[in-house]
């Protein structure tokens, strides 16, 4: 499904001015002199996005706006920053943490945990944030495969841990954040470790190819994957973050995501301050009236969502947008899933802004297409390649599929922030390769004749009825066009004559109630509006679609309940 309605922008005069002529032509290593020291001696990301903001015109400036539930508001500078996150850094040498080690993260959206993320990168250890809302299951899962030493958590998450902790033999430390008293064996408390610790640091020079962070993918199509990167992926977390995300000196910025999903990790700490910018972190769960009163009392400019925030606000209403004075923003992307059309047209009537998709994966550790504040939107296409990203529609053979055809999403092996390993796993690194020369995504798609490309979907989730290809997303968008319609997850299931039809299991908006009459009158909306044979033969109503903590419709949950098979690896499903 295509939309004819392309929004053409005026001229910009900042950032990405020209994405033909500069993706014609691009270096990445021409983005290193943006650097203070990429240098021979060594790189070390956390001085690029903190130490060095600290020592400049930047040092009083507001790195950090950070409000928690309750109302409860902190501020830091570049400079408060670095100081907690050298001390924390002698803090975790002093209880030996090396270079290399594995430092996992089971925090919610507190200060702590960026200070956390700083400081780990500084003696030149790994990271593993995670989701505060894991069980224990999940977090030993995590901890065994990275074999971490060091766990940063709360007294209130470490119970989840009490229940696993004797399997984890190679965990030596747990570093609380707010333990009173009662401390039991290898617990230590965050505060007193930082009060003890010497405020001076010296950062630990690393190579570019050394390990930064570990993190697990979302879990959308299988059992979450150990992806790990390198520091060398500043590279492309600055200029992504200039360049797509639009990101200028005086923006503040609200990125939602958690730093459990890699968007949280990439642009919502390294990415905005490698940039020098502010920005906003609100830990708290979703609420429409508490983010646009977020976007509104810290004058949010830029802001960094994902499709399924955005379905929800819509869901809420047009009417709640009124109260609040919005006026702030100048800029809105989305990443983590397609972004259905009818979204992006109600964001422009209500945000009186077009909303920019981008994709990109846990393993490409970067934007990889994108829309930019220069390029006409055709709403429902992710974009085009970010410069210096040459990403190809392909066979299973490596052939290049000419436009409009669909094929795997691939893209030249090479750039700055690719996955370097999966973690102890060669065998599933080596499958993203197993076309010579390419990175194989894993999603489907196609490129239009103007260069822009287009999801259809996972390369698993796609249906075939009746020799027909349908990808959900499509029939997914057109169910969300329907005014009954909040949120639709759609599915192949077996059937002798059609091979698979399709399936939809629909959530309603407020004020509609679900009848075979609805179901009928949906069912004609989609043949109309699509096709034929891409309309739901079966719809079944629900209170909510299964996703994962980073917002993504789980359709092999839905396959796997609807059919009767195990359900698999649900670590990252998002409770209701
Ligand atoms: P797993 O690999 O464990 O199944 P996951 O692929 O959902 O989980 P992530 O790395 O968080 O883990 O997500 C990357 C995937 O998200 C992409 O491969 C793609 O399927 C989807 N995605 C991200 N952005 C977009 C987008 N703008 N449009 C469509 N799909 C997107
Ligand atoms: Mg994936």
């Amino acid at each position: 499904m295509e939309y004819k309605d392309i929004i053409y922008k005026s001229p910009v005069k900042h950032g990405l001015i020209n994405h033909e002529k500069t993706y014609k032509d691009f270096q990445w290593e021409d983005v290193k002199k943006y650097f203070e020291h990429f240098t021979d001696e060594g790189v070390n990301i956390a001085h690029e996005a903190i130490d060095r903001h600290a020592t400049n015109s930047y040092k009083n400036k507001i790195a950090l706006l950070w409000e928690g539930e309750g109302n409860i508001k902190k501020q830091y500078t570049f400079l408060n920053v670095k100081a907690q996150s050298d001390k924390l850094a002698n803090a975790l040498k002093n209880l030996g943490v090396e270079k290399g080690d594995r430092v996992f993260l089971f925090l919610p959206r507190i200060p702590e945990l960026y200070i956390s993320i700083i400081a780990i990168a500084k003696i030149g250890a790994i990271a593993g944030p995670m989701f505060s809302a894991f069980g224990p299951e999940a977090v030993k899962d995590r901890l065994l495969n990275s074999e971490a030493k060091v766990l940063i958590t709360t007294p209130e998450l470490n119970q989840r841990v009490n229940e696993i902790k004797e399997d984890l033999p190679m965990l030596k430390h747990i570093l609380l954040v707010g333990a009173k008293d009662n401390l039991k064996k290898n617990e230590i408390s965050y505060e007193s470790e930082i009060n003890k610790a010497s405020e001076s640091f010296k950062i630990k020079w690393v190579d570019p190819e050394d390990y930064l962070y570990i993190l697990y993918t979302s879990g959308t199509t299988g059992k979450p994957k150990g992806v790990t990167h390198v520091h060398n992926d500043m590279i492309s977390h600055y200029i992504t973050t200039k360049w797509a995300l639009d990101l200028r000196e005086d923006d503040i910025y609200w990125c939602t995501a958690d730093p459990g999903w890699v968007t949280g990790t990439v642009y919502g700490t390294w990415g905005p301050w490698l940039n020098g910018i502010s920005q906003v972190v609100y830990n708290g769960r979703f609420d429409a009236e508490q983010w646009y009163s977020i976007i509104k009392k810290y004058k949010v400019t830029v802001w960094y969502t994902a499709p399924t925030a955005l379905r929800m606000l819509m869901k809420a209403g047009n009417e709640i947008i009124k109260k609040y004075d919005l006026s702030s923003l100048r800029y809105i992307c989305s990443v983590g899933e397609p972004l259905n059309p009818e979204v992006i047209k109600w964001g422009l009537k209500v945000y009186n802004l077009p909303i920019h998709d981008n994709w990109w994966q846990t393993e490409t550790g970067s934007i990889m297409i994108s829309n930019y504040p220069s390029l006409p939107i055709k709403p429902g296409s992710m974009g085009k390649p970010f410069p210096g990203i040459c990403a190809k529609i392909i066979n299973t053979k490596g052939k290049e599929l000419s436009p409009g055809k669909h094929g795997l999403l691939a893209l030249k092996r090479g750039w700055p922030s690719m996955l370097r390993e999966i973690w102890k796993d060669k065998k599933k690194y080596d499958e993203y390769f197993c076309v010579s020369g390419w990175y194989t995504t894993g999603d489907t798609a196609y490129m239009d004749d103007d260069g822009y490309f287009w999801f259809v979907g996972r390369a698993d989730d796609v249906i075939n009825t009746a020799g027909h290809r349908v990808g959900p997303f499509e029939v997914e968008s057109a169910l969300v066009e329907h005014k009954a319609v909040a949120e639709a997850g759609v599915i192949g299931i077996p059937d002798t004559e059609r091979g698979e039809i399709i399936k939809a299991f629909i959530v309603l908006n407020y004020g509609h109630k679900p009848s075979p009459e609805l179901k009928k009158e949906i069912q004609k909306f989609i043949k109309k509006r699509l096709a034929a044979h891409a309309y739901p033969r079966e719809i079944e109503f629900t209170k909510d679609v299964p996703k994962t903590r980073s917002g993504k419709i789980m359709r092999r949950l839905l396959k796997a309940r609807e059919l009767g098979l195990p359900t698999g690896d649900i670590s990252t499903l998002e409770e209701g």
